[in-house]
């Protein structure tokens, strides 16, 4: 089990680290090598294995054990709408729009799968898309993401570019629904549902808009916008939730 820590200390440490790969792979021109839709489907048309490629590979395999973790803990989209978050306080809703990432993610790997089933797995090369990628087109792919993120976020409310296109996020939520279906042991939520005192203080803090408390009364936290940021626990004063390691 992951032992409990005092109050708030998550945030303490996710807060900073997800801001700071938010700034530095934007700084650095690197986020579009490792995390953009549009290189991965460029190298697929080359037959070429790029950074992303081994990158989303790896995003699904952590997710068997870590759920949705790396979005809060480390993604940097998610960093940019954590900065966002300390202006923006509206939160998105939970409507039919969930749906829109799933209906982009398959259009995107079908463009990924045709691209290396009519070209072949021809060689390895990491660094594509840094070297043979113009100064100019880096800029406009790293900000790409940014010029999507932020106005999303001011129109809909709190992570909802997360929320509503993020092509990563149904890697990690096919990825947790394995793990679950085959009990797997991983990073999960835990409850103590006998120490809650209907509070709503966790839904007001989960930046995901869930209804915490009512996963809380149904002793149940499996919910697939859960980013395990631990906000719930660090808000929750009676110790209702932490983070366990279970099956
Ligand atoms: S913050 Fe804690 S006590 Fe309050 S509703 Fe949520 S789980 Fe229950
Ligand atoms: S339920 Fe808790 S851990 Fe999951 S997204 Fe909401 S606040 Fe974060």
């Amino acid at each position: 089990m992951v032992q409990a820590m005092s109050r708030s200390v998550y945030q303490k440490i996710r807060k900073p680290v997800v801001i700071t790969t938010a700034i530095l792979f934007h700084l650095l021109l690197i986020f579009h090598l490792l995390f953009s839709p549009v290189i991965i489907v460029m190298a697929s048309y080359k037959g070429i294995i790029n950074a992303s490629f081994v990158v989303f590979a790896l995003i699904i395999l952590l997710s068997l054990f870590f759920g949705r973790a790396y979005c809060s803990w480390f993604c940097p989209g998610c960093g940019v709408q954590e900065i966002m978050s300390f202006f923006i306080k509206k939160k998105s809703k939970n409507t039919k729009a969930l749906y829109i990432k799933y209906f982009l993610f398959t259009i995107w790997i079908g463009a990924i799968t045709a691209g290396y089933t009519l070209n072949g797995l021809n060689k390895i090369d990491l660094a594509y898309g840094m070297s043979d990628i113009s100064f100019a087109r880096k800029i406009v792919l790293t900000l790409g993401a940014i010029v999507i993120i932020v106005p999303l976020t001011a129109i809909f409310g709190q992570f909802a570019s997360c929320k509503y296109i993020c092509w990563q996020a149904p890697f990690m939520i096919i990825g947790t629904k394995i793990r679950d279906y085959f009990h797997f042991r991983g990073l999960r939520l835990h409850v103590h549902a006998e120490n809650c005192r209907n509070c709503k203080i966790c839904n007001f803090k989960c930046p995901m808009n869930i209804d915490v408390m009512g996963h809380v009364k149904k002793n149940s936290m499996n919910n697939s916008e859960c980013i395990l940021c631990g906000n719930c626990i660090d808000s929750c004063k009676h110790n209702v939730i932490r983070y366990a390691i279970t099956k």
